[in-house]
């Protein structure tokens, strides 16, 4: 019998499962889930390890209130008959993506008492995040007290900037307490890295910039394989335009906020997650493909905005890099965003980055015009089996 190991990656409104089977050196997929739309209208969709949907199902608002509410729905039917079946193994452990490792954790780490106690406490740096990454480790542990369980850190793969990328010009003291540009999305970040050692080594060792283009945005400078700037910071908030936050923004504007609008923290803090970015600016959606179809200027205005933003961004990752060999897109709208890629790309022309528009609507891996020069490909990602990865390694799974 096989020894499985889950992935679990649960996020604001979703909660994302893979299962894998330990199969020599590799890790096979027998079932992958997403239970989206948590506290409004909650869908659950089942594939099986080749991506057929087997299951598509809609909860009432009811069966799935929070994410606390969705984890039992996804652990029940986990452990249920139908689940058992598609599996055909035996659970050997779980991996979860923890938002949070804050300064210490610069890798995945075994869930114990300690570990969980740190966890916890790193919870002021993302209070949004951090309590619905707990929910399913905490579930687990009651549900299935002996299975092993290990946490994966968006925040680990950043750990290796230099002193200088690491720090805001404020009092040292502040940094010292842990307000540090932190850096997110690591666990893609890692994958979409090793991956591209796997199908064009030459330049993984090189300079790369990853566009993790989805829900939320930011980009990675990678050198070697090493991330070493990236453009989210203390909070996911920093950086480039995003569905509904703003990325990077005058810090006078919260001042203003307060000030001017008698904003509180709880008030900014839902203002600056869920009302901004594409979705704020076009006053339309947060969803690209909403936008695309839309006639109205301010969707014109959000998606021009959105491809300035990256591009001014990718100039200065690439001035930290001191030049680039390859731009890769990933995640919803860099795998999906043909017209986006295109865009960003004309737009970075000058870094010497030019596309071929047929392999870019046939969304091949490299979409670069000129067989010579810096690349331009589009890798996709996959979150959970870099946790599958980690919790294999870390508890020498064979
Ligand atoms: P993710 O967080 O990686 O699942 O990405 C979700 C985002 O991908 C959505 O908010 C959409 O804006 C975007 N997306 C999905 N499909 C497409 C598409 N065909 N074209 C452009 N954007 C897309």
């Amino acid at each position: 019998m096989h020894e499985i190991i889950l992935a679990l990656n649960a996020g604001s409104s979703s909660i994302k499962f893979q299962a894998f089977a330990i199969a020599g050196d590799g890790l096979e997929r027998r079932v992958s889930g997403l239970l989206e739309g948590i506290g409004n209208a909650a869908r659950l969709v089942i594939r099986d390890g080749a991506g057929r949907i087997l299951r598509d199902d809609h909860l009432s608002t009811a069966a799935a209130p929070s994410v606390e509410a969705a984890e039992t729905v996804v652990g029940d039917w986990l452990l249920g008959d139908e689940a058992m079946q598609l599996i055909g193994g035996r659970i050997a452990a779980i991996g979860h993506r923890v938002v949070h490792g804050g300064a210490d954790f610069s890798t995945a780490a075994k869930i114990d008492d300690e570990v969980l106690a740190r966890i916890t406490a790193l919870t002021h740096l993302a209070p949004l995040h951090q309590p619905k990454n707990l929910a399913p480790i905490l579930a687990w542990r009651q549900r299935r007290p002996e299975l092993p369980q290990i946490a994966c850190f968006d925040t680990a793969f950043h750990r290796g900037h230099s002193a200088l990328a690491d720090r805001f010009a404020i009092p040292d003291e502040l940094y010292r307490e842990g307000v540090r540009r932190y850096g997110f999305h690591g666990i893609s970040y890692e994958y979409v890295s090793e991956k591209l050692g796997e199908i064009a080594p030459a330049i993984a060792k090189g300079r790369v910039i990853i566009a993790h283009l989805g829900n939320g945005c930011s980009l990675c400078a990678v050198k070697d394989g090493r991330s070493v700037d990236s453009t989210m910071s203390f909070t996911a908030l920093d950086g480039i335009p995003m569905g509904t936050r703003p990325g990077a923004i005058d810090p006078g504007i919260v001042l203003y906020l307060m000030r001017e609008k008698a904003m509180d923290a709880a008030a900014i803090e839902k203002f600056l997650y869920h009302q901004c970015g594409l979705k704020g600016l076009s006053g339309i959606s947060n969803d690209v493909r909403v936008l695309e179809a839309s006639a109205e200027p301010q969707a014109r205005l959000a998606l021009d905005h959105f491809v300035y933003r990256i591009a001014k961004e990718i100039g200065a990752l690439a001035a930290v890099l001191g030049g680039i060999d390859a731009l890769v897109f990933t995640a919803g709208i860099g795998e999906n965003g043909t017209d986006l890629r295109a865009r960003i790309v004309a737009a970075s022309n000058w870094l010497g980055l030019h596309l071929d528009p047929a392999a870019n609507a046939a969304r091949q891996t490299d979409l670069s015009a000129a067989a010579t020069g810096p690349r331009v490909l589009m890798v996709p990602t996959d979150e959970e089996l870099m946790i599958a990865r980690h919790t294999r390694r870390i508890l020498s799974l064979t």
